[in-house]
């Protein structure tokens, strides 16, 4: 079985050593009286519920997956998920960070993402049965009714019923404007589904007594295409008004996907057989709302790589100082021992600082971004809310894309220092790579997050949200631009962000007069961006730690090993991972002509 240590001391550093989040969140009214040790005290009591509750269903949950009962419609969950998910909520975990009006316990969404990136190193699969109920939740109650809300939010809060979202159908992912699913109004303020959706995650399951299904649908005199998608809940029991459970309403699972990761969630066919549901928001407006659920949902699913990479990390890193394969290059390091532990050889040494580097620079974005959509709501000061939400709707498809693409490199890398015990299922690693390999494919796949980022978010307000990133790193040049320590930071960084604003025109101004120059530069140029992200907060973790280790120095005490660890997985990361940007952008560059002027090739 895989190993796992929650990361307390890790995810403290972030938060407290580095962003200072106390100080951010006792600005809000709502988080006046929260700080560290509220913080730190939750996340330990979080860790033991995902170390020592969900690790050990991981690769049982693995190995049985779920069953489905064609007679029934029922699905059953794999042996123990029941369990988990009770002490899940008698544990008040679902309702850690919903409002106190619909019964939460008000917590920062900071906390809640340190929780689910334990979840999901600890179960990915299982974290993912209570993990979309957050954004269902988000959904409804910005673009619910107040009935709505008195209906539906206090039993998701609680976890009494989780949440879905129905988008996908059988000829339509990417292209929501393609959907068929209907809805026709009864002349009573609800309306009759019918349709058929694919790939919905804990679509159904034995864990709650209600599912409440957020539904994309077209009502009769819609507009074609996107502009006439509605958005629907259809609970899977209908609600009476004093509360309880009512009829079973006409939405069924009609069969379970089979497939590579993620086995023990359940991936449904949804049939929608008249099934009643209720508006949300306006008609032919359902992206408004289902655009929360989805934002919401692409930084959950960057926090599945992430929790993915941490763990990852960890067994490999566990494994390699155990396992003794061949002699250190410059000599034996283990002279007693019949060979030296694998960690002696400098290719191994790289593929785990790679997972080390993409876990801390991810949890540091992770961290960054949750504060900015805490920022985006609660602030006092509408100018905040504001650019909170434009540098999070920046850094949004980067969270989801990025962090996933380093997941699935790290994954494997992580597997590779196995060697051929990694590829063995016993040892969890092959598991958590097929496990990672679906979050660069589900919430929109990683290229139209690069479509995202380049088209919409960047090119379509001619840069204006890039440079409001780029103030963040003139301010922490001009901070620690002339401290001689900070160079080998601070330099790759500005350099960077220079070059990426003549890179962006350039791009910018190809994209004017060929579309196609945009898409095929769209991957490389979200990359870059990436890096330039955990550039900025690999550069600031190297700056507590520099300044912790020359505090240490000047009491005449020794410093804190986990200082020089942060330093020297910096370093690594601007000399071995920071500078394929360069390689990028010049693959960005070579232009669209080379791919769509290929047909022979690909006839
Ligand atoms: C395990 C699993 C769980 C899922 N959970 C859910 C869920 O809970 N709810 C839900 O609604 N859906 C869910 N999905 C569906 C998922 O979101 C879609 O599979 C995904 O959005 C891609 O859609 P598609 O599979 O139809 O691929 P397509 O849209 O057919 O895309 C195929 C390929 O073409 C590329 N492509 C398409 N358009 C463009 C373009 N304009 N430019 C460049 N490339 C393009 C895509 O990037 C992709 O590589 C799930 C899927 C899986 C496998």
């Amino acid at each position: 079985m895989a190993i796992y240590t929650p990361p307390l001391r890790d995810m403290q550093f972030v938060m407290h050593e580095v962003l200072d989040v106390s100080a951010d969140l006792q600005a809000m009214p709502v988080h006046a009286d929260m700080d560290a040790d509220t913080i730190n005290a939750v996340l330990v009591e979080g860790g033991k519920f995902a170390a020592e509750v969900l690790l050990p269903l991981n690769i049982s949950g693995d190995t049985e997956g779920c069953t489905y009962d064609a007679k029934s419609h029922a699905v059953t969950t794999p042996a123990g998920f029941k369990e988990a998910y009770a002490q899940y909520v008698a544990g008040g975990w679902a309702a850690l960070a919903c409002e106190p009006e619909f019964g939460g316990q008000g917590l920062p969404l900071i906390v809640n993402q340190c929780f689910y990136e334990m979840m999901n190193s600890a179960n990915q699969a299982w974290a993912m049965y209570p993990g979309l109920t957050h954004g269902a939740y988000a959904a409804l109650a910005t673009h619910g009714t107040e009935e709505q809300k008195a209906t539906y939010l206090h039993k998701m809060s609680s976890g009494a019923w989780t949440g879905t979202m129905c988008l996908t159908e059988a000829h339509c992912g990417t292209d929501l404007g393609l959907m068929r699913t209907k809805a026709e109004p009864q002349g009573d303020g609800t309306y009759r589904l019918t349709g058929n959706k694919i790939f919905i995650s804990a679509g159904e399951q034995d864990l709650t007594d209600n599912i409440i299904h957020l539904v994309l649908a077209r009502l009769p005199d819609a507009p074609p295409g996107i502009k006439g998608v509605s958005l629907f809940i259809v609970p899977k029991f209908l609600v009476n008004a004093d509360g309880s459970l009512g009829a079973r309403n006409g939405i069924y699972c009609g069969g379970l996907e089979h497939k590579m990761g993620i086995k023990s969630n359940a991936t449904a066919q949804i049939v929608l057989d008249g099934a009643v549901g209720t508006l949300v928001g306006q008609p032919n407006k359902g992206m408004q709302g289902m655009f929360v659920m989805m934002n919401a949902a692409r930084l959950g699913v960057g926090n599945q790589s992430l929790g993915l990479t941490e763990v990852a990390f960890q067994n490999a890193l566990a494994y390699a100082r155990d396992r003794l394969q061949m002699r250190s290059l410059t000599g034996p390091k283990a002279p007693d021992q019949a060979a030296d532990p694998i960690i002696v050889h400098p290719d191994v040494r790289k593929m785990l600082l790679t997972a080390r580097a993409y876990a801390e620079g991810g949890r540091a974005l992770m961290c960054f971004s949750s504060m900015l959509l805490e920022k985006e709501h609660h602030h006092p000061d509408e100018a905040v809310r504001k650019e909170s939400g434009e540098l999070l709707a920046m850094l949004t498809p980067i969270v989801k894309a990025f962090i996933t693409d380093n997941g699935w490199t790290a994954t494997s890398g992580c597997l590779q220092v196995f060697g051929g015990h990694g590829y063995i299922k016993e040892w969890g690693m092959e598991q958590f790579v097929r496990d990672a390999r679906i979050n660069m494919i589900y919430e929109g796949t990683n290229t139209i997050q690069s479509l995202d980022l380049l088209g919409r978010k960047i090119l379509g307000n001619n840069g204006a949200t890039l440079k409001k990133f780029g103030k963040l790193i003139g301010a922490l040049v001009a901070e620690e631009g002339v401290n001689e320590k900070m160079a080998e930071f601070i330099t790759p960084i500005a350099m960077l962000g220079e070059q990426m604003t003549r890179f962006t025109t350039e791009l910018g101004f190809k994209g004017f007069q060929n579309p196609d120059e945009v898409g095929a530069a769209a991957v490389d140029y979200l990359r870059v961006a990436g890096h330039l992200v955990f550039g900025y907060f690999w550069a600031r973790m190297a700056q507590v730690a520099l300044r912790q280790m020359a505090a240490a120095a000047s009491q005449g005490r020794p410093s804190d090993p986990f200082y020089l660890a942060k330093l020297q997985t910096a370093r690594f990361y601007f000399a071995k991972l920071f500078p394929e940007t360069a390689t990028l952008m010049r693959t960005a560059r070579t232009g669209s002509k080379v791919l769509m002027d290929t047909d022979a090739a690909l006839a």
